[in-house]
């Protein structure tokens, strides 16, 4: 729908040291920074934060983080809240992704708590959802994601979701070179847009973001974004190089 803006956001997971990641924001600026139809968002490491911030903030491209803590602070080792990323400039945080749902532990549950976190200090969720190789070969993608989509958003209404973005992330296209085929992905997306209308109402379901995410490249990304549920993608890989993720960021439209 028109009315949704795209977003293409770049996860760049555990890559670039903090002077890696500023010269690749600043990079990524000269490509970009004349942009102004899309939305743009990268997610470096905690500790790149603060200095690609000041490299970006007058700019279009906005900050991402990768992860957050619940709790707005106390004694647990190791771990960084909402409120902190909110002052380090962050507008943006990706929760749920894969890759901390299979090395970390992160359950639906733990998810929830973290995009309530996220919403309460005004930042944006971007809510990664997604089945396994496993589980689209018994059949069980729709009911999968219905389950992580109802757990992920237990006890939120429509009012607070105005922020919300959801990422489908089919497991078994990240980082692996495979991607679902537009037609895929849109079935899957349509499924997410009419969950959330049966949960949450027509006017969220109609104006929320779904962004795309496995394998995105530079020569798939016009496709899946002529696709009429897609607003955007969540890129990894693809998002490390400036040149390749200018590139996505200007595909044909
Ligand atoms: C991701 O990390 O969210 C992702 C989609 O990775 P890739 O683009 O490398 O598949």
């Amino acid at each position: 729908m028109d009315q949704r803006r795209p977003l293409i956001a770049g996860n760049w997971k555990m890559y670039k040291t903090q002077s890696e990641a500023t010269e690749t924001a600043k990079q990524l600026i000269r490509y970009v920074g004349a942009v102004t139809d899309i939305d743009m968002m990268i997610a470096p490491t905690f500790i790149a934060l603060t200095a690609v911030f000041a490299a970006i903030k007058n700019s279009p491209v906005a900050l991402g983080a990768q992860n957050l803590y619940w709790e707005d602070e106390g004694a647990y080792t190791g771990e960084i809240s909402a409120p902190m990323l909110k002052s380090a400039g962050c507008q943006y945080c990706i929760i749920g992704h894969s890759e901390r749902r299979q090395y970390f532990g992160e359950t639906d549950e733990t998810v929830n708590k973290k995009i309530k976190a996220a919403i309460k200090a005004g930042l944006q969720p971007v809510f990664c959802v997604g089945e396994t190789e496993k589980e689209r070969e018994a059949g069980q993608t729709l009911s999968i994601l219905d389950k992580q989509i109802k757990k992920g958003l237990e006890g939120l209404v429509s009012e607070q979701l105005d922020p919300l973005i959801i990422a489908y992330e089919p497991v078994w296209a990240i980082g692996t070179g495979k991607t679902a085929t537009d037609d895929q992905a849109q079935e899957v997306h349509r499924f997410i847009r009419s969950l959330v209308k049966n949960n949450f109402g027509q006017a969220l379901s109609d104006s929320i973001r779904i962004l795309y995410g496995g394998s995105v490249k530079p020569d798939n990304i016009a496709s899946l974004m002529a696709m009429p549920d897609i607003d955007g993608a969540l890129v990894g890989g693809a998002s490390l190089s400036a040149e390749s993720f200018s590139q996505i960021i200007k595909f044909k439209r």
